[in-house]
Order: structure tokens, then C-alpha cells, then sequence
């Protein structure tokens, strides 16, 4: 499988190269965002890892006119993290995922790999567990059809859980995800965001976050709801 590598950083772009050739991708990497056009409708790349930060037109505007040909390659954009109106942006404009930045290179290499398997399917913005939705559009949480409002925090972290349905998730996973690796490990900012995440969803009803023992947080997934 042939990877485009769309990223101006030069040292970046090799670190993700190497990895993708160690893990057995064919990688290819470009600089520039009409680069990253011309390329991938040369149908060059079975999916395309695309920053936004280019030196000539932006990831977005690369990602638009790609998709006004070709709405098929997979796209993964990569954003600065915390930046929900880029990742808004660019589901908007077609991206398939999105990663943000710095992120864990096993954790790209599992979203490719989700991306290659998966058809395109591009009115997957929903996120849903139970009766739980999150849109990533509008960044609208809805629990059993009454909409709740979330602060950009909330909905990030919302989406990590419902990305990883009924996994237990350590509070250092979850600081890493949501709040970055320079995050100081000791603070309790995971337990008080679960917290306000809880008050605002559950309203009485049973917590779609479980706390696991000794273990850290876990979003009831369809076969724990109720338990
Ligand atoms: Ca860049």
C-alpha cells in the first residue's frame, strides 16, 4: 500500500517515512500542497497523510481541490492539537480522519490501516454509542435526543471515549489524547473533566462513563450499557 506523505517539515516527514516503510507502507513524500494535488490524482497513493501547515496553498485548500475529482483516496488530515475547527473543517471538505498533532506513530499507523479497510464513508461525522451521539460537525453531543452543549475540552475528550467504546482508558492515555504529553501527569484535570462530562450527560440516568478500579475510565459501549 502507497502512502503520500504531505508534510513541509522535513525532519517530520522522514520520521513518518521510515515508520511507514518499517511497517511495510510504500512512502512517499511531497512538500507542497499542489504537489500533494498533482500526486494523488495521478492516483500515486492508496491513502494520503495531508498537514495543514504547507508553504504554498494550505491542507485544506489541497484537500478541496483533490476532492473535486477524486472523492475515493482516503485523506488523514494533521491538525495542531485542540484545534476542533480545523478537524470541523476538514471532515467539512472531505477528510477522512484526522490526527492531531504531535501525535503517537502506532496510533497513525492504526488509523491508516482503519482507513485502508474501511470503503470511504462520508456521512460517518456521527459518533454514537447507545443512545449517545456526538457530531463532529457542529460538536453537538445529543444523550437520548436532548442536545448538550460542550466546551472544546469536553467534546475532544467525549471523542476519544466514543472512539474507543468499551476499552478501559488510563487517565495517562487520556491526558496524552486530549490534553498532550506535556501535560503535567499528576493533575487531576481527567477526573474533573470526566466529571463535568458526566453532569452534563447523565441527568439522572445511569453514567455512559464507568470508572474502572485501579484501572481509569471506561464509555459503556452497547454491550455494557446497564451493567
Ligand atoms: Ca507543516
Amino acid at each position: 500500500m502507497r502512502v503520500l506523505v504531505v508534510e513541509d517539515e522535513g525532519r517530520v516527514a522522514s520520521f513518518i517515512a521510515k515508520g511507514l516503510v518499517g511497517a511495510g507502507f510504500a512512502a512517499e513524500v511531497v512538500g507542497t500542497g499542489a504537489e500533494a494535488v498533482r500526486r494523488t490524482l495521478e492516483g500515486a497513493a492508496d491513502i494520503v497523510l495531508l498537514d495543514v501547515g504547507l508553504p504554498d496553498i494550505d491542507g485544506f485548500t489541497a484537500l478541496a481541490e483533490i476532492r473535486t475529482v477524486d472523492q475515493a483516496t482516503p485523506v488523514i488530515m494533521l491538525t495542531a492539537r485542540g484545534d476542533v475547527s480545523s478537524r470541523v473543517r476538514g471532515l467539512e471538505l472531505g477528510a477522512d480522519d484526522y490526527l492531531p498533532k504531535p501525535f503517537d506513530f502506532e496510533e497513525l499507523l492504526a488509523r491508516i490501516r482503519a482507513r485502508l479497510r474501511q470503503p470511504r464513508q462520508p456521512e460517518s461525522f456521527v459518533l454514537t454509542s447507545g443512545d449517545l451521539e456526538l457530531d463532529l460537525r457542529t460538536r453537538q453531543a445529543r444523550r437520548a435526543e436532548l442536545l448538550v452543549d460542550l466546551t472544546s475540552r469536553e467534546f475532544a475528550l467525549l471523542e476519544f471515549f466514543l472512539r474507543h467504546e468499551g476499552q478501559v482508558l488510563s487517565r495517562t492515555q487520556i491526558l496524552n489524547a486530549v490534553w498532550g504529553y506535556d501535560f503535567d501527569p499528576g493533575s487531576n484535570v481527567v477526573d474533573v473533566y470526566v466529571g463535568y462530562l458526566r453532569s452534563k450527560l447523565d441527568a439522572g440516568a445511569t453514567s455512559v462513563i464507568e470508572t474502572v478500579r485501579g484501572g481509569g475510565y471506561r464509555l459503556r459501549g452497547r454491550s455494557t450499557a446497564g451493567s
